[in-house]
């Protein structure tokens, strides 16, 4: 089954075609980052924007790339919640508008479902159940994956998500939106001992997280050494940071791993590039003898394969949609009902 799959609830512009579910046979992605970032974050408004702009192009692009009309495509996917609300509606009601003309059955995808879908790319012989550590720029979830459209989330983060608070930490330390990459790559040159950071826990929720605290440390650290003329190591305060941020994250999915029993452990999000946390997780679970699925680094962040990926595993759920979809800011993984 061949997959026309749209994505547009940020600031990438991406169309692919997915055939069942696993094989990719094009991916297209217009980014508008180096626009968001004369702003030092998204512009909702001008996200919609250049989504209406560069959705045609780069769906015909996906269309030749993969040698294909929309007459050989079966079905369209879409991402349709959670997101920018007028970013989302620019790839619905396109999709609604392609299903109708082409007479194509709507798969309605969640966005992260189908970050947790680019595992499925990377590595064919992986199926549920599994643990996922769930990590973007808006959200830090662990779910447990019961099935492809059976998914429950155990713990997530109380306030800021880890890609928000790498993205604010990185602000501050003076890097340009989005700086979670370019922390991760700075932080390599630095001491992650330099600093001592808080690693805040969630009291009775050991699967929860929690990074305001640590990123306002952070912050704070900066602004009290500007005030004394002073100017912190960069690279010892990114690596004093990505360690913390990572500490946490690493310590909660393998709690969480060892009490529900897990062995196959799966992470996804932007974040899931992050060089220490692929290389911790690594560690830990070749000594807990666990087996790890991380996305290739072209998967991790926002990308129209992967909703070709999890649309494919919605459309045998019977998880189709009616021309009367709308796009949703809010949604639990678990879907609508919650
Ligand atoms: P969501 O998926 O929650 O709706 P999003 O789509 O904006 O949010 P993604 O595209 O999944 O988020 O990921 C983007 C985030 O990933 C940004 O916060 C970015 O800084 C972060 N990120 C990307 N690469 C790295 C890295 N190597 N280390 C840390 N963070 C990273
Ligand atoms: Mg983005
Ligand atoms: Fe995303």
């Amino acid at each position: 089954m061949k997959i026309l799959a749209l994505e547009s609830s940020c600031d990438e512009t991406a169309a692919a075609v997915v055939e069942d579910g696993r094989l990719v046979r094009s991916s297209v992605i217009a980014s508008q980052v180096e626009e968001h970032k004369l702003y030092g974050g998204v512009v909702p408004e001008i996200a919609s924007r250049r989504h209406s702009e560069a959705i045609v192009p780069v769906t015909q692009k996906a269309l030749d790339d993969a040698g294909m009309t929309l007459d050989e495509i079966d079905a369209i996917a879409v991402t349709y919640a959670p997101g920018l609300i007028g970013a989302l509606l620019v790839g619905v009601n396109f999709a609604k508008g392609l299903s109708l003309s082409a007479k194509k059955p709507l798969i309605p995808v969640h966005h992260l479902r189908s970050h947790i879908a680019a595992n499925y790319i990377t590595a064919p012989e992986l199926e549920p159940p599994f643990l996922c550590l769930v990590v973007s720029g808006g959200h830090t979830h662990i779910v447990e994956v019961n099935g492809y459209t059976d998914l429950r989330v155990i713990g997530c983060t109380r306030d800021d998500a880890a890609g928000e608070a790498f993205d604010k930490a990185a602000r501050a330390m003076g890097m340009p939106y989005p700086g979670g990459v370019e922390m991760d790559r700075i932080a390599e040159n630095g001491d992650p001992m330099a600093f001592r950071l808080p690693h805040p826990k969630v009291d009775g929720a050991p699967y929860d997280f929690s990074f305001s605290g640590l990123k306002t440390a952070v912050i704070n650290l900066i602004h009290n050494a500007k005030q004394k003329g002073e100017e912190l190591p960069v690279p010892d305060l990114a690596a004093s940071f990505r360690k913390a941020v990572v500490d946490c994250l690493v310590q909660n999915f393998v709690k969480a791993a060892e009490a529900f029993g897990s062995k196959k452990l799966v992470i996804a999000g932007g974040v899931s590039a992050n060089s220490l946390l692929r290389r911790r997780l690594d560690e830990e679970c070749r000594k807990h003898g666990w087996k790890l699925y991380m996305p290739a680094l072209n998967l991790c962040g926002d990308n129209a394969a992967m909703v070709g990926a999890q649309g494919y595993y919605e459309f045998l759920a019977g998880n189709t949609a009616g021309l009367d979809l709308n796009a949703c800011a809010e949604m639990p993984i678990q879907g609508p009902q919650g």
